[in-house]
């Protein structure tokens, strides 16, 4: 859906084809406002819309007019229309969170006796979604298999398969997913492949672009990019995103709040910008990590000690294809008990403890070797744990000095 399909006096500014990462950042999505002619999409803080003139034969449920902001709203539709320019897809829905939008395709897509596959690496409310509650609630079954080896794909698809869902980047490990390659083998099949992006957003990485079907995103992460606001997206074709929107939105309700919207609107334009500098940053930092005798290892898809460098390469880390990059999120330890992990976390003094990602501070969290999913984590991950980092726009010498500075107050008791 687009706002000219919208009943409202607003006229769009349409953003032509052909044109730039930042200029789609700044323009896309964005149009005036038709009676101040404000050049920004104003919040509108309102839940409910006029009504025509008789609206007793109206769908209520219609999710594309402007009745109810259950249905559909001003910052809705202007960010869904942004992402879609963003991500090269025909349709968006922006709900309240990441999960949220990850339910909502599970929900949209997937019914009792559907089987999914999974990726056995995913973030935490995935795994818990496909290991118990939908199986328990709905009778959905999931295989969880090692998204990488692509024989072990085929091998575990069955005749109710209707969903493919993977992360492109997993969290925490940084596993890489070959999203064109398991685009071909759900489309010879009629399955849905829905990939988790939220590690690489656009520009650095175009799931729909090598097929496929579905694109999640926490906007929480680095879309909004400054740690201020939730909010999810699912992206792609528009026969696949219209039962998510008018049933898991309409109908079940996550939907994102005018003002979140904005702010995430806000927050994106400086997206190609911030991605540049964050994945410069990382790299730097993954290198100078790894060269440290005390650190126990470095997972990060742009060192060439990554098990699946080159499919990284490939995807998203030659500039040929985009910006170029390995997105800013690594995970690593050092070598030594969890007591030291922390204590190296506790001493760092621009680096944040804290969870989520892609904000423009620099953030870790310390993980321990317990938990249902660590048993598909690589070894150093089981021995030593990991601290995720997820890397900032700090200027890099602070960054890299507080990290030196940290790794010898943890590593000199023992
Ligand atoms: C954070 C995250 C989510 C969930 O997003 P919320 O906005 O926190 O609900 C989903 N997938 C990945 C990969 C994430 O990092």
């Amino acid at each position: 859906m687009s706002g000219s399909d919208n009943p409202t006096n607003r006229p769009d500014k349409k953003v032509p084809g052909s044109i730039g990462e930042r200029t789609l950042s700044v323009h896309g999505g964005n149009h005036a406002d038709g009676e101040g002619e404000a050049i920004r999409v104003p919040i509108i803080m309102a839940n409910s819309y006029h009504l025509p003139k008789d609206p007793s034969t109206m769908d209520w449920s219609n999710p594309e007019h402007l009745t109810y902001t259950r249905n559909t709203g001003i910052n809705q539709i202007a960010l869904q229309d942004k992402l879609c320019a963003l991500e090269h897809g025909e349709d968006a829905v922006a709900l309240a969170t990441g999960v949220a939008a990850l339910h909502a395709v599970f929900f949209g897509h997937v019914s009792v006796g559907d089987h999914v596959l999974v990726s056995d690496t995913t973030y935490e409310a995935t795994y818990k979604l496909w290991t118990s509650l939908l199986p328990r609630k709905y009778g959905i079954e999931a295989t969880f298999v090692d998204i990488t080896d692509l024989d072990a794909v085929v091998a575990a698809i069955r005749p109710n398969t209707k969903l493919i869902a993977t992360e492109v980047v997993a969290n925490p490990t940084t596993k890489v997913a070959d999203i064109a390659a398991l685009a071909a083998i759900a489309d010879a099949r009629g399955i849905v492949l829905m990939v988790d992006s939220t590690f690489t957003p656009p520009p650095l990485y175009r799931p729909l672009d090598d097929g496929a079907g579905l694109v999640v995103h926490s906007l929480t992460k680095y879309i909004n990019g400054h740690g201020d606001a939730m909010g999810g997206a699912v992206i792609g074709r528009a026969d696949l995103v219209d039962p998510i929107r008018s049933e898991a939105m309409v109908d079940v309700g996550g939907v994102i709040s005018p003002f979140n919207a904005w702010l995430i609107m806000r927050g994106s334009v400086t997206l190609p910008l911030r991605l540049r500098q964050h994945q410069e940053t990382a790299l730097e930092l993954a290198r100078f990590l790894e060269a440290d005798d005390r650190v126990a290892y470095v997972a990060y898809p742009g060192l060439e000690s990554h098990p699946q460098h080159e499919v990284a390469k490939r995807q998203f880390g030659d500039p040929g294809r985009g910006i170029g990059g390995y997105g800013a999120i690594m995970a690593f330890a050092l070598k030594g008990d969890p007591a030291t992990q922390s204590r190296f976390v506790n001493d760092l003094k621009i680096i944040t403890s804290a969870v989520s990602v892609g904000h423009d501070e620099s953030l870790i969290v310390h993980v321990g070797t317990t938990g249902p999913r660590v048993a598909a984590y690589p070894e150093g991950f089981k021995k030593y744990g990991h601290l995720r980092f997820s890397v900032g726009l700090e200027d890099v010498d602070d960054l890299k000095a507080d990290l030196a500075a940290a790794l010898d107050t943890a590593c000199s008791v023992s």
